[in-house]
């Protein structure tokens, strides 16, 4: 990175180089920092997990919630997601934060279960890197008898794009994780590079179809044709649907008409803390 940036510095002469270095000084310092700080957010309580409701369009019931990860910065802010967990993937935090969080989301669907509720299945994600480490399996099996909940109240989303990699190795071990019971989900589908012949070999149960080619289903003729696509062969394939990230009424209006199954996003809900996703299923809240 510096070479280039030093390349870019020198064409635009000598100011450009002081910029650009003092830029790029401030920029990995910044990112030590927030590296440190994610460091201790376990110990200091920092991170939350929030629960958005999947519904199911034939009756508008919730059948399922996506357990995702907010971290709540000493400074007040909320850092999102998408820039520390590719941080936490790549330094291997995402390890211990991993861990921390699988044993988080059991721990609320017991406390969910011991409050009479109907809990539905919650889903986790999986980065690529606490897919790949042996001890996946053992640290779940641990975290659901921890819990004492079963693997059926947990479904595992793994991403399309890392699946590709090394996929014999990938492949076993999704074979294993629904042998322990676990319901596999595929991803941001339609963001990687899956053939369909690959998809048959994946063991999984759900396919759910990336926020981007949901955002422009009414609007947009190559997204339509493109989620119509996807419904039918997943369909084809015995696969169950999920459209994320739906918005608007004439998304859900497409959805239906294609018969997705599935939806979740800001249309019915938005990611919400444990508590107040336990209102929506005790009010019994409904798509209608
Ligand atoms: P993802 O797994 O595809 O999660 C869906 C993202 O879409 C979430 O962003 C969610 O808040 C957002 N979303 C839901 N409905 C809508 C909508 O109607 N409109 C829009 N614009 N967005 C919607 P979030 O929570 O910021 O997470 C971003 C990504 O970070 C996730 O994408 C996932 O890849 C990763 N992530 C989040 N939590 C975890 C976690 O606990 N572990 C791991 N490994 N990755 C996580
Ligand atoms: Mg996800
Ligand atoms: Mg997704
Ligand atoms: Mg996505």
């Amino acid at each position: 990175h510096a070479e280039v940036a030093m390349y870019r510095a020198k064409e635009s002469g000598r100011n450009g180089c002081q910029f650009y270095t003092a830029d790029m000084n401030e920029q990995a310092q910044q990112r030590l920092e927030l590296e440190n700080d994610l460091r201790r957010a376990i110990e200091r309580n920092e991170l939350e997990m929030y629960y958005q409701p999947k519904v199911l369009l034939a009756d508008g019931r919730i059948v399922g919630a996506e357990a995702l990860i907010r971290w709540k910065h000493p400074s007040g802010k909320f850092v999102p997601p998408s820039d520390f967990i590719p941080m936490a993937e790549e330094n291997g935090l995402i390890i211990p934060i991993g861990e921390w969080l699988i044993q988080d989301v059991c721990a609320q669907i017991r406390r969910w279960c011991d409050e009479g509720l109907a809990v539905p299945c919650v889903a986790i994600n999986l980065s690529a890197r606490q897919f790949q480490s042996q001890n996946l399996p053992d640290m779940l099996a641990l975290a659901i008898s921890e819990a004492g909940i079963e693997a059926q109240a947990v479904e595992l989303e793994l991403t399309e794009s890392f699946l590709m990699n090394d996929m014999e190795a990938n492949i076993e071990m999704m074979v294993l994780l629904k042998r322990m019971g676990f319901a596999l989900a595929i991803d941001d589908f339609g963001t990687g590079y899956s053939s369909l012949s690959y998809l048959k070999r994946f063991p999984v149960d759900i396919l759910k179809i990336d926020n981007n080619f949901v955002r422009d289903v009414a609007a947009d003729h190559d997204s339509a044709e493109l989620v119509r696509g996807v419904i039918g062969m997943a369909h084809g394939l015995k696969l169950e649907v999920v459209a994320e990230g739906v918005e608007t009424p004439e998304q859900l209006a497409f959805l239906r008409e294609y018969r997705c199954d599935m939806i979740q996003g800001y249309y019915f809900s938005r990611p919400l803390p444990a508590a107040d996703f336990a209102a929506l299923l005790r009010e019994g809240k409904r798509l209608s």
